[in-house]
Order: C-alpha cells, then sequence, then structure tokens
C-alpha cells in the first residue's frame, strides 16, 4: 500500500492525496485548485501527477476550492466513479464548483483579451466550463456523518464533522487485510474549532494507524470569541461612526461571511449594532447562506436555539445581500458609512478587488481581514503591510488602516489541533504526515506533536510516496 502526496504538500492549496492499495486500487482524498501565484505552481491546476481515469474513488472532505477546485478537470480528463462526501458538502459543492466554472471561464476570456491587444494567439483555455462543473456534479453521492460506508468489500469509509466549514469532514478508512487486524486511515481535512457559531465542535477521528493532517496554524495561537466581537464593534464604530468611512470585509462566500452576519444579526438584535448599511455582495454567499438553510443537521445546539427567537440568522433591516452586478456596480457610488462583506477572503478575485480598488487609497476607510491568505496573494500582500499594491494593472496606495482578527479563522489554531488529537492512540498511531501548511509551520507543528508524544512525524514534498504496512 503507498500513499503519494499530490499537492498541499509544504503548502496551503491544492490538497489533493492518492492512496493505493496493495490490489491496485486507488482512492484519492481531495482535488484541489492551486490558488497563489507562485510561479512554482503554475501549470499545478492543468496536469495530474495520476491519470484520472486509472481512479477508483473519490472522497472529498470540504468544499472549499483548494479542496474540491478541480473536481470538474479531473471528471472531464476521465474519472468516473464516485465522489463521496457528505450530503450538506454535496450542495455547497454545486454553489461553489459553478462560480469557479464562471471564474475560470472570465479569466481565460481576459487573458485572451490581453493577448489580442498585444498581437498575441488568443490561446487561452478555461480549465473547466459551466457546463463541466455541473457535469461533475452527477459524480457526487452525499452520505451521513458518523456512519461507516461501505465502498467495496474489505473497503469502507466514516466522514466525522470537523467542525470547520458548513458540511466539512475528517475521512477515516477502514481497509481490511487477510489474515490481520484492519487498517485505519485517516485524513483531517481541514480541523476546525471548538465553540464557534453556527457550527458544531470538531468530532474525534477513530482510532488511527496512519494519519494525514493539515497544519495551517502550526505554532500559532487565534484570539478567542468574545473578545473578538467586542473588536468587531470597535472597528465598526471607529470606521463607521467616527470617521464616516466604509469598512471592507473580504471573507470567503461560505462560512466566514455566514458567521459574520450571523454576528451583525445577534449584534442587531440585542440593540448594539450601530444604524450601518450592511451588504454581502456576492452572489455565491447569497447562493451559500441558501445552502445553509436546508441542511439544519449541521448546526450546533446555540444556533437552534436562537433560531426559535429568530428564525432567520442570517437576515436583519439593515442588511441587504446584492446578487447582480449592475447593484453591486452601484457600491460604487455609495456616499456615506457602508458595511461591505465581499469575496474572496484571500483577495484572488471577485468583487471585493473592485471595493478595494475604489477605497484603498482613502484613510477614512478600514480593511478588516478575517482570514489566512495564501502567499503571493493580494490578500497576504495587504495583511503584511505592503504600502503600494497593484489591481488592474495600476499602482495604488495602501491608505486605508488594515486590521486583522485571525480569530474568525476556520483553521483550528495550534493548541485546538492538539486537543483535536489528543484522543489517539500514540502506540496505535504509527506516523503522521503533514500537509495542507507552510514548511515553518508545519516544522513547529511537528516538535508540538512530538512533545505530546507522536512517533514518526513526516513533513511530505509535493509527489512524495510512502509506503504503508
Ligand atoms: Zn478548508
Amino acid at each position: 500500500m503507498e500513499i503519494r502526496f499530490c499537492g498541499a504538500a509544504r503548502t496551503v492549496t491544492g490538497s489533493c492525496h492518492l492512496l493505493t492499495l496493495d490490489d491496485g486500487y486507488k482512492i484519492l482524498f481531495d482535488c484541489g485548485l492551486y490558488q497563489g501565484r507562485d510561479e512554482e505552481f503554475e501549470d499545478f491546476n492543468a496536469n495530474w501527477m495520476f491519470d484520472p481515469g486509472d481512479i477508483d474513488c473519490m472522497v472529498l472532505s470540504h468544499a472549499h476550492i483548494d479542496h474540491c477546485g478541480r473536481i470538474p478537470r479531473l471528471v472531464k480528463d476521465g474519472y468516473k466513479r464516485e465522489i463521496i462526501c457528505t450530503s450538506a458538502t454535496r450542495d455547497l459543492a454545486a454553489v461553489m464548483l459553478i462560480d469557479s466554472a464562471k471564474i475560470q471561464e472570465s479569466d481565460a476570456y481576459y487573458q485572451n483579451r490581453r493577448s489580442k491587444k498585444k498581437g498575441l494567439p488568443a490561446s487561452a483555455k478555461p480549465l473547466y466550463t459551466n457546463e463541466d462543473a455541473c457535469d461533475s456534479l452527477q459524480s457526487f453521492v452525499g452520505i451521513s456523518y458518523g456512519a461507516w460506508h461501505f465502498i467495496r468489500p474489505g473497503l469502507s469509509v466514516i466522514l466525522k464533522d470537523s467542525g470547520h466549514i458548513f458540511g466539512s469532514a475528517s475521512v477515516t478508512l477502514r481497509i481490511e487485510r487477510q489474515g490481520e487486524e484492519p487498517l485505519y486511515l485517516g485524513f483531517s481535512g481541514d480541523i476546525g474549532r471548538p465553540d464557534r457559531p453556527i457550527l458544531k465542535d470538531p468530532q474525534p477521528m477513530e482510532e488511527l494507524d496512519y494519519l494525514i493532517c493539515e497544519s495551517t496554524y502550526g505554532g500559532e495561537r487565534h484570539n478567542q470569541l468574545p473578545q473578538d466581537v467586542e473588536d468587531l464593534l470597535t472597528v465598526i464604530r471607529e470606521t463607521c461612526i467616527e470617521n464616516g468611512g466604509k469598512l471592507l470585509i473580504p471573507a470567503f462566500s461560505v462560512g466566514r461571511t455566514q458567521e459574520l452576519v450571523h454576528t451583525l444579526d445577534k449584534l442587531e438584535n440585542e440593540g448594539r449594532l450601530p444604524q450601518v448599511p450592511v451588504y454581502v455582495d456576492s452572489p455565491m454567499a447569497v447562493n451559500a447562506t441558501e445552502v445553509f438553510r436546508l441542511h439544519p443537521e449541521c448546526f450546533d445546539r446555540e444556533i437552534m436555539d436562537y433560531m426559535l427567537d429568530d428564525p432567520n440568522p442570517f437576515r436583519f433591516n439593515d442588511l441587504k445581500y446584492i446578487r447582480r452586478t449592475d447593484e453591486s456596480k452601484e457600491l460604487n457610488y455609495l456616499q456615506g458609512p457602508a458595511i461591505i462583506i465581499s469575496a474572496s477572503g484571500m483577495m484572488t478575485g471577485g468583487r471585493i478587488i473592485h471595493h478595494l480598488y475604489n477605497h484603498i487609497e482613502d484613510p477614512k476607510n478600514t480593511i478588516l481581514i478575517v482570514g489566512f491568505c495564501a502567499p503571493h496573494t493580494l490578500g497576504a500582500r495587504i495583511r503584511r503591510g505592503d504600502k503600494k499594491i497593484r489591481i488592474f494593472g495600476q499602482e495604488l496606495r495602501v491608505r486605508a488602516k488594515v486590521k486583522i482578527m485571525d480569530s474568525y479563522s476556520a483553521h483550528g489554531d495550534e493548541p485546538e489541533m492538539l486537543e483535536y488529537l489528543s484522543s489517539l492512540s500514540r502506540d496505535k498511531l504509527k506516523r503522521i504526515f503533514l500537509v495542507h501548511g507552510n514548511i515553518d509551520r508545519q516544522e513547529k507543528f511537528r516538535s508540538a506533536l512530538d512533545k505530546e508524544g507522536f512517533q514518526d512525524i513526516q513533513i511530505p514534498e509535493l509527489g512524495d510516496k510512502y509506503e504503508l504496512d
């Protein structure tokens, strides 16, 4: 049996790992898009380290694009079997992949337009189209949390709530072997956080022989939530009331946006939210919020109780959801203070780019960064304090204030990841592979795990293969 790391190796996007069983049966964990601009990964998304037609089964941990974003291409290039995930992930992935296809198509269109202007051939093709995305959705099979699902004789899978985003799961395979104890191989997916609004706490994984574990926030510690709500109120007051400016919050359309909206909804119900118009400018966020409402099985106790008094935890009077492009453009001419929540979270594309373009040079405004930004993204440059950035080929000065609130992160910090893994037997667990992290954080996390008594912690590079026995 062999595991090969085909993505998210010493980096945080492009999650993809391939397990080959003794008889050659191949199982793919995730099939994510690489989202940064690192030249080293320029060809990553269009090329495979395996033949998609050879894969026998795929399990998807959650609907973030860096975990599912290459599925339409995988199917287009020959993958014909099932994609197993939770029902909520299936529905969210439908929203995410159709949006992703739109971005791929428009990127190719604009690239070709630029080429034509320079007299070069227009050869850019989208990674996949809307039609490819729709086709791939036929392969998805939604299953429930917490029950063993039969894949083939001697092979089953269990998905457990990982508390990271709506529908997210850790994946454990049970592999029966003749004359031996079954082998348990786990993939953490992305590890969430306890006590989050909306989501359940991460559920512990089964006892494991091998673990593929994320490591995004190795060596880091987040702020705690109560502080966060007060910090958010302070930023709103300073930006919108004292300075009369606009508060731009780049946020993932799925998860972060609903968390923010729900927090604002609560503050509004408590009479603490200043009267400022709030815009959620992202058609995908609107669609994703509808998916949330269809899957109450993913809600935690707290939001269920909250909904007894307020049946719609994602809507309040001063809030407007914006789908149409012309309405989004109208926001460019909006006078006075406002809160604009828009995607993408890492500022790699989407409507937030237009809002940044229009507002980043005005010191009255604030950009509030509420999530992780992969290196080489515009978000990472703004986050690290660059004073000059480029948008639409134009150099802009960053004069708006930049605030960071990492506690909105959907990823557990180091103590939370250690707590999540604490129930695993150190004796049974033979080896841990750290993925989905930058190398400096992975090394920190490795020494933390080492101190906790875990053995043989590997940090694979892209393409590395390991024999498992
Ligand atoms: Zn994720």
